[in-house]
């Protein structure tokens, strides 16, 4: 990686400018990028699959890594040529180009694998509920979020951020905030900071009917967030439902913890 071109020299070199639309907002500085790899690993060989790595930053970072894979998936078809000239050959690179949304992780990787991706904003939640909720499940995900949605999704219960993203996303994971990032630090900057989230999977994920009933649990709880469960919950079974699964009828949505909304899933 050390005799390549800057990252800037190589967006130059093939005329490339950010998309809004594609949600493109890159980080130019591999001292950065090299952290956030830090972070997420190791992989001890392993495979990684990066969700839209746009010119590259990540991905040189990970090939520097113990990676024993990487497998890009990147919707703009620009960046591939870009992309090719970091393939040495060996087999190790592998370029998807398509929609993160819809391809199918199990295909792209054999066994365990990492995700790791400076996500499209537009397009961070149902990727994040797409990869807790689906069929495929990752060894661990490092993933750069909007500051407010990082903070969404590793919030403890009780707190202002505390909602259906945060209870979802920790039956599945334990979720830590490992890096903050002003806008600064991104070309172009966007208007709001972000947070880079490392996300394990728990030995005891629930299974898919159980999460299926949490998402509608915690839906209506927190679609009604200021008034008491026998209420909100009214339409998935109210006081009733409350007490089979031993939690207060009286309570809100946000004073529920993780572990309690679980049992309402499973009583419901
Ligand atoms: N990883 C690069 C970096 O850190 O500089 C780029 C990050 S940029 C925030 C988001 C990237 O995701 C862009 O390259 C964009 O084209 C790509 N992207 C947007 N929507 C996508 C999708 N649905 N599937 C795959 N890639 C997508």
């Amino acid at each position: 990686m050390a005799d390549l071109p800057s990252l800037r020299e190589t967006l130059d070199a093939h005329g490339l400018l950010a998309k809004k639309s594609f949600g493109q907002h890159f980080l130019l500085d591999l001292n950065v990028t090299r952290k956030i790899v830090r972070l997420a690993g190791p992989f001890e060989g392993r495979a990684v699959i990066e969700v839209g790595p746009g010119p590259g930053g990540l991905t040189r970072a990970l090939l520097e890594s113990d990676a024993g894979a990487v497998v890009l998936v990147e919707k703009d078809a620009r960046f591939v040529p870009l992309l090719s000239e970091l393939d040495d050959g060996s087999g190790r690179l592998t370029i998807v180009e398509g929609d993160a949304l819809k391809v199918r992780e199990a295909e792209l990787v054999e066994g365990p694998a990492h995700l790791v991706s400076n996500l499209p904003y537009n397009v961070g939640t149902p990727l994040l509920i797409k990869w807790l909720t689906g069929p495929w499940t990752p060894h661990a995900l490092t993933l750069m979020f909007q500051k407010e949605v990082a903070e969404r999704v590793a919030a403890p219960v009780g707190s202002d951020a505390y909602g259906r993203l945060s209870v979802i996303t920790q039956a599945v994971c334990e979720a830590r905030v490992v890096m903050d990032l002003p806008a600064r630090a991104f070309t172009p900057p966007p208007k709001v900071a972000s947070a880079v989230v490392h996300l394990v999977p728990r030995v005891d994920r629930p299974d898919t009917a159980t999460l299926k009933r949490l998402e509608q649990m915690t839906a209506a709880a927190f679609g009604q967030r200021r008034k008491m469960l026998r209420s909100s919950l009214k339409p998935l079974g109210g006081a009733v439902l409350c007490e089979a699964a031993g939690v207060d009828p009286d309570a809100r949505a946000e004073t529920v913890d993780v572990a309690g909304f679980l049992r309402l899933a499973r009583a419901g």
